[in-house]
């Protein structure tokens, strides 16, 4: 379920893009879907960027800077984080949500698509 089984979606652009500059991430897509086993093409249950720190216990993504656009909106909500059992959410937010959605909507406001 982390972010796997076709649960993200990619745009052909980007498909492009990775196929020219970072084809190692090409290889995880298959029939325009992500993420897929490279060698089966196979949709896979995790994202195989998804690393966890050993020692902090911190999640990190191997391919930040050119992750897909769904992975950069992500997540809107609290309430997304929780469903989605989202590693980056820690006890403490769950103590005042309204404080912690101020929060992620500060830190999300570079991300996020203006429909302006
Ligand atoms: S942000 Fe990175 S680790 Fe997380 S789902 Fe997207 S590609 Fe995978």
């Amino acid at each position: 379920m982390k972010y796997g089984n076709g649960r993200l979606s990619v745009t052909a652009d980007e498909v492009d893009m990775w196929v020219l500059f970072s084809p190692d991430i090409a290889d995880y897509v298959a029939k325009g879907k992500i993420w897929a086993s490279p060698d089966t093409g196979k949709l896979l249950d995790y994202c195989p960027w998804l690393r966890k720190n050993p020692i902090s216990g911190l999640h990190t993504c191997d391919i930040y800077y050119d992750r897909p656009s769904d992975c950069r909106y992500y997540p809107v909500t609290v309430q997304q984080m929780i469903q989605d059992e989202c590693e980056m959410l820690e006890k403490n937010d769950l103590i005042n949500p309204v404080k912690t959605q101020a929060a992620l909507d500060k830190l999300m406001e570079d991300s996020r698509p203006s429909f302006d």
